[in-house]
């Protein structure tokens, strides 16, 4: 049976925090409320969650310094920032501290589910941490950062394993080299980062494309981008 993936939702305010609470529930996830940054704290060094919902304007510790400090300590868990209106410059600021996504209140819950959904989606073999998966026919060991074919060991970087872990999450999709620029290196794409991408995964395919001039795991979609076909 497929586990209910476990949402903290850190959230001052006591009426949003309860829609929000009785909204996922109704939508199968599973809850645990914080009322500021000391109980998220607290919380989040006990418990593995798997995604959490953290307001910006927190009493105490702010969801920015909270965020900030969890991924200093390495903390991989997916974070989606509500920020207000007119918050624009934090907003920016949400994604350069680390968060995975925001949503400006007030918000519809619908368009928060979808946001839930793809980061979940999109962070799930990332979480997979310690385990290996299916990526064509390689078993891929992102702790270990090794791949595997048959009895064959090839290693990679850290670089190499979150193109894999970006491509395994999005099968059967063209991802464009904006978006694995974006996705992999946290940039805005240039003319450096096309040069990048393109030296990356031809890298990546001279390790674990059977021959590379004929690449058959990340695919080259002409004038798109790539693709990892299921
Ligand atoms: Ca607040």
């Amino acid at each position: 049976m497929e586990q209910k993936a476990h949402i903290l939702v850190v959230e001052d305010e006591q009426k949003i925090r309860s829609a929000l609470r009785d909204f996922l529930e109704f939508h199968g996830f599973k809850v645990t409320e914080a009322v500021d940054g000391l109980e998220a704290e607290r919380v989040v060094a006990k418990k593995g969650f798997d995604l959490i919902l953290l307001d910006l304007m927190l009493p105490k510790i702010s969801g920015e310094q909270l965020c900030t400090k969890w991924r200093r300590d390495g903390l991989q868990t997916p974070v989606i920032m509500l920020t207000a209106k007119g918050q624009q410059k934090e907003k920016v600021m949400g994604l350069n501290i680390g968060a995975d996504d925001y949503i400006t209140k007030p918000f519809s819950l619908e368009e928060l589910l979808a946001r839930i959904k793809t980061v979940l989606r999109r962070t799930d073999p990332a979480r997979a941490v310690g385990q290996t998966f299916k990526f064509a026919d390689l078993d891929v060991d992102i702790a270990a950062l090794k791949v595997k074919r048959g009895g064959q060991e090839i290693e990679i970087t850290r670089r190499e394993a979150a193109i894999i872990q970006y491509f395994a999450a999005n099968p059967n999709r063209v991802i464009s080299r904006e978006e694995l620029y974006k996705e992999v290196w946290d940039e805005t794409m240039s003319d450096l980062g096309t040069r990048t991408t393109d030296m990356h995964i031809a890298k990546l395919r001279s390790k674990i494309e059977k021959n590379s001039a004929e690449p058959q795991i990340i695919k080259t979609v002409r004038g798109a981008g790539y693709k990892y076909e299921t």
